[in-house]
């Protein structure tokens, strides 16, 4: 759907991606949340689902609140709270594990699946031109939340690696999360 973008939402008890953790979705233009994010803010402290793992809490929360996309069996899909570009899409099993290899049969074909989907929805939405699709495994690889794998589907487009990330590490992103998961939602396969 075209015509959502801009379209104002005030007087939101809980501000879209709320249960991800932070208090202001809107507010992604900013490099301190970054750098909260960076620095640890939010993170969950332990292994535990109950140490405040955002992708354990998301699924609890409704659609717009926890920014969740679509809703598999075993495995989910939610807009990157921290995105790299408008679209950005992780896909979590709904099981806090930390090892891709700990990932029973159904959760593999489900992550996977839902992956495909996700391509195809921002395609259908968005048009990219590529995709970055894949998972940083262990703090060390550049995993934000380890304790809890997740899949990145990251849309690109040429030239959408401009000044500003490089210099600033801020991303212009054109629409609100809200608006980008209504439309990812709207766009999604159905089976
Ligand atoms: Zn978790």
């Amino acid at each position: 759907m075209s015509g959502v973008e801009n379209e104002p939402q005030g007087g939101q008890s809980n501000p879209p991606g709320a249960g991800t953790g932070t208090p202001d979705g809107w507010e992604r233009l900013w490099t301190p949340h970054r750098m909260a994010y960076i620095k640890g803010e939010g993170k969950p402290t332990g292994s535990g689902p109950e140490d405040g793992c955002p992708f354990c809490a998301a699924p609890g929360l409704d659609d717009a609140e926890g920014l969740v996309v679509a809703r598999g069996k075993t495995a989910f899909v939610v807009l990157n709270l921290y995105p790299y570009n408008s679209g950005h899409l992780l896909v979590c099993p709904y099981r806090h594990v930390s090892a891709y290899t700990a990932l029973d049969e159904d959760e593999t074909a489900e992550v996977a699946a839902l992956t495909q989907a996700g391509i195809r929805a921002l395609t259908d939405a968005y048009g990219p031109q590529g995709f970055n699709v894949g998972m940083n495994l262990g703090t060390v690889a550049g995993a934000g939340i380890a304790a809890h794998l997740h899949q990145h589907i990251v849309p690109r487009w040429g030239g959408d690696t401009n000044f500003m990330p490089v210099i600033g590490h801020t991303k212009i992103l054109p629409e609100m999360l809200e608006q980008t998961r209504r439309k990812l939602a709207e766009h999604w396969p159905v089976d």
